[in-house]
């Protein structure tokens, strides 16, 4: 697709728009970097133009004149992105959502909320709570992502083990579209059987389908207490095993998460929390379990310690205060940062059947022999959902560049191979694309290059992301 470049006219009708004091030209240098990259590897991409519109009518002006003259436009949250969804790759207008950002309603009597896409995801759970209901979906990320940037990626986190991932909380949304209409997905019920599911459609679409302006949320009602454990365990894989040991007993935690001993030390190191581990322990579970009643909670425990018996395991820290428990959550939240602030890193999503975790793992690590190189991982055991962190170190920039690729083709073959797939909650986006091949067959490639063109058949949003 050839897109044209902005001329000064261009730059100032769309900036007038908006107003150009909500605009960043390429003048601003200074003004333009925040907008260069998101959290993805050490990426960087220059727009051609910042807006930062108010609501729904100004991004439909927006697109209707980039939609007229072929220029491509990114969608952008908070950047927090671990995909590259939110860069500039072609160029463009960079069209940032950060002041979209009210909490429009909470509906008690329908457990419901409407809500712009720019407010934080863990201000619109705090703002929820305090009205004791529910918003569950988490990533590690809450307190900076935005919840359209979470919609976008269909985005999952901690919490998603047993309350589901955001996908599951949308009712509907409002969306611009590409050639600048401006629509509902669907409608504000519980149930909808009223003809195919755009709603859905939208939801995970990376910012190529749509932009997102207002979302309806469903709510459920908070479960006040919970019980936190850190797990140490002397085998990675045995951690692994455990995992769908536990689900088997009977047991749903509200979060099973996974931490390899490098992943803890590096983050006990990045936060200086100074903790210590005994020389023998080789990875972590952290289990949060919540509910109404904490008797039930500790017969819940008492199941899970059954559990865990069985496998050769170290001193269990239950966390007995809150500041423990945030500690805990601190330490877990962290691991991005703290491989981040190591070295320059790749990191995979893979996601399989919970069960294949430990051949994961094991696989993971013989690859990583095989090709020369490091990897840091942790993540979402409860799902299957592991993030593997492949650390550059001392590699060299061509085994980095040209041989590490086909050691990464290699873990997603052996995801597939397991029933699993290439990304679980971070999206495919920019860096992903070069491997959708080996999860996604021509038929489906065909299907969704034929929606994305009939939703936006000059291809101006979001260009270079997917496929
Ligand atoms: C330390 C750290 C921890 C993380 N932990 C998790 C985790 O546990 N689980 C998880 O799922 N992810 C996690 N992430 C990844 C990231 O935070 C999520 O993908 C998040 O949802 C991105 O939100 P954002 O607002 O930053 O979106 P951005 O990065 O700005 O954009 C992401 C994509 O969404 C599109 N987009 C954004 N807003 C809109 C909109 N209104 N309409 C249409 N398209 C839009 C963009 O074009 C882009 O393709 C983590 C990231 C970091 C840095």
């Amino acid at each position: 697709m050839e897109f044209n470049i902005l001329t000064p006219e261009l730059t100032r009708a769309l900036a007038a728009i908006i107003g150009e004091e909500y605009a960043v030209l390429p003048t601003d240098a200074e003004g333009m970097q925040h907008y260069t990259h998101d959290e993805t590897e050490d990426l960087r991409y220059m727009p051609e133009l910042v807006l930062k519109p108010k609501n729904a009518a100004e991004i439909s002006r927006i697109m209707r004149l980039c939609h007229e003259n072929i220029i491509p436009v990114t969608p952008r949250g908070a950047g927090t992105g671990l995909s590259g969804g939110a860069l500039a790759v072609h160029g463009g207008v960079v069209l940032s959502t950060e002041r979209l950002n009210a909490i429009i309603q909470i509906d008690e009597q329908n457990l419901q909320a409407t809500v712009e896409p720019g407010v934080i995801t863990q201000v619109f759970q705090e703002a929820v709570i305090a009205r004791g209901l529910y918003y569950p979906p988490d990533p590690s990320s809450r307190g900076s992502c935005f919840l359209g940037g979470n919609l976008s990626e269909s985005s999952g986190g901690p919490r998603a083990v047993k309350y589901g991932v955001t996908k599951d909380y949308v009712l509907n949304m409002e969306v611009v579209l590409p050639t600048g209409e401006i629509t509902w997905t669907g409608a504000n019920v519980l149930k909808n059987a009223t003809g195919y599911n755009l709603t859905q459609l939208l939801i995970g679409s990376e910012g190529t389908l749509g932009v997102i302006t207002k979302i309806v949320f469903r709510l459920i009602p908070y479960p006040p207490q919970n019980l936190v454990m850190l797990v140490p365990f002397r085998k990675e894989e045995e951690a692994c095993a455990a995992v769908s040991r536990i689900f088997m007993a009977g047991i749903v935690p509200s979060a099973l998460e996974f931490m390899e001993r490098d992943a803890i030390e590096w983050t006990s190191r990045y936060l200086g929390l100074g903790m210590v581990m005994a020389e023998d322990e080789r990875a972590h579970l952290l289990i949060e379990l919540d509910g109404n009643d904490m008797d039930l909670l500790y017969k819940d425990a008492e199941r899970v310690y059954e559990v865990l018996e069985t496998f050769d395991v170290g001193e269990i820290l239950v966390a007995d205060t809150e500041k423990q428990k945030e500690d805990l959550w601190r330490l877990r939240r962290n691991v991005g940062h703290a491989v981040k602030s190591n070295s320059i890193y790749k990191e995979e999503d893979t996601v399989v059947p919970r069960a294949q975790l430990p051949v994961l793992l094991r696989g993971v690590k013989e690859i990583g022999e095989r090709y020369a190189f490091k990897s840091v991982c942790y993540g979402h055991a409860g799902d299957g959902n592991l993030h593997i962190n492949i650390v550059k170190g001392d590699m060299s920039d061509d085994d980095w560049d040209n041989k590490l690729p086909e050691g990464i083709k290699e873990i997603f073959r052996l995801c597939v191979s397991l029933g699993g797939t290439i990304s679980g909650e971070h999206g495919i986006g920019l860096v992903q694309r070069p491997y959708i091949g080996i999860a996604l067959n021509e038929v489906q490639l065909y299907l969704m290059r034929g929606i994305k063109q009939l939703f936006d058949p000059r291809g101006i949003l979001n260009p270079g992301k997917i496929f």
